[in-house]
């Protein structure tokens, strides 16, 4: 990677004062706590920064199951740009019609109808818009949970630090995550409302929900008219080491999100894939809700080549094969701090969460596994909890790097919390 590392050092104080001066002093101040490494270069599983040194690539906060510049991806999204990168949008594009194909053929049975936009939280708000058509005005989703930061998506966000500065936002009501009881007395309460939840939260800090309980808010929706809306955001297509969160229960919302993987890690497009009935508003009018580049054919290539590389690949199989194995590895490495500053190591497939003892601790963990060569991301509404979302295209030799990274991790925070008492 050589070829790759012609920026130098001295780059770094620039690029921190532009930072400074034209992006965000805040996210400076971030880059200067984590050693003002600047990334420059990836592939596969590998991130470079600018002085050669190389990172395996365990965060990217879900956007890489295939790695970074995956080759097919890549191909489709090159040919694509030589070819016709953006739509007039008012003739026929034949890349928007194979994205919207794949998706639909490995989505659950009866989703059928796709909306692509070009971030995750648009395909919240894509959500929200298909309930108000349908007169569902009421907003439940759940304690901890993610679903974006645009005004819309943040009512369903349920951190008061995100949403306090941009009160009063849409009416939402969160019910406790795992708890189909709670949910179903919310739905007695009031009228008919859409239900937006997560199979695994993600960001709430990797909760797995007790089992049968997606299948029961499936239910519970059905008998009170609600509109079920599955955010599979960070959770679909593979991550969790089957295709869907909703794949175990064999449940089928009426609206799924999709973001992140959609991806391929190259350009960014996610989707909101509803029932026919669900998405029959957008059907009679596609002027009702719609955006300039949703559907750029760019990033068309990029979802159709992802959906079939995944496909192909079997990297499916491989989240979950991967995902055991690094659970195990974790907690061979981490074992020593178990108790104590490591209360848990929890996951599914390829998303998996380590909670500490507190804030600071998981943050010590965050840098020194950036210094052991290994990146991984907090949680956005959990910052006890560091979260690994690895590409499932990890190697042998990758695993070995991995778990001598935790190791030796383990044993810097052993000797700080040691200082602490903990
Ligand atoms: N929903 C879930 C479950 C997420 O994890 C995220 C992002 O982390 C979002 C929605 C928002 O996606 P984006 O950041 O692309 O807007």
């Amino acid at each position: 990677m050589s070829t790759l590392t012609t920026h130098h050092t001295a780059d770094v104080a620039s690029v921190m004062d532009v930072y400074r001066r034209h992006l965000s002093r805040g996210r400076a101040r971030l880059a200067a706590m984590t050693g003002q490494v600047m990334e420059v270069a990836s592939e596969g599983t590998k991130v470079w920064d600018a002085d050669g040194k190389e990172y395996l690539d365990c965060g990217g906060y879900g956007v890489f199951l295939l790695g970074h510049r995956h080759p097919k991806v890549m191909e489709a999204v090159i040919e694509q740009i030589h070819r016709h990168p953006m739509a007039t949008r008012i003739l026929l594009e034949p890349a928007a019609a194979r994205a919207a194909a794949a998706l639909a053929r490995i989505t659950p049975p009866g989703l059928d109808m796709v909306h692509f936009v070009t971030s995750g939280a648009e395909a919240t708000e894509t959500a929200i818009k298909l309930a108000r058509a349908h007169g569902k005005q009421r907003l439940i989703s759940t304690t901890g949970g993610y679903h974006g930061k645009t005004t819309g998506a943040l009512a369903l966000t349920a951190k008061p630090f995100y949403q306090a500065p941009f009160r009063p936002l849409l009416p939402a009501e969160h019910v406790p995550y795992g708890d189909a009881c709670a949910l179903e007395k919310a739905l007695e309460q009031g009228e008919a409302a859409c239900v937006v939840v997560e199979p695994v939260q993600g960001e709430g800090g990797v909760i797995l929900p007790p089992a049968g309980y997606l299948a029961d808010v499936q239910r519970l929706c059905a008998a009170h008219g609600a509109l079920f809306v599955l955010d599979e955001i960070q959770t679909g297509l593979g991550r969790l080491g089957t295709w869907w969160g909703a794949t175990p229960e064999d449940v089928r919302p009426d609206v799924l999100l999709v973001g992140k993987n959609l991806s391929g890690g190259i350009i960014p497009v996610a989707a909101a894939v509803a029932t026919k009935e669900a998405y029959a508003p957008f059907d009679r009018d596609p002027f009702l809700h719609t955006s300039t580049f949703a559907a750029a054919p760019v990033a068309m290539a990029a979802a159709a080549a992802a959906v079939t590389a995944i496909d192909e690949e079997r990297l499916v199989e491989r989240a979950a094969d991967l995902g055991q194995t690094i659970l195990h590895l974790l907690h061979q490495a981490l074992a020593p701090l178990l108790g104590g500053a490591v209360v848990e190591i929890r996951g599914r497939g390829l998303l998996i969460g380590i909670e500490l003892a507190d804030e600071a601790l998981a943050g010590e963990l965050v840098l020194h596994l950036i210094e052991a060569g290994v990146l991984v991301n907090h949680s956005l509404n959990a910052h006890t909890v560091v979260r690994l979302t690895p590409p499932a295209l990890l190697t042998a030799s990758d695993l070995d790097r991995l778990a001598e990274a935790f190791t030796t991790a383990a044993t810097a925070l052993a000797n700080a919390t040691a200082r602490k008492g903990i």
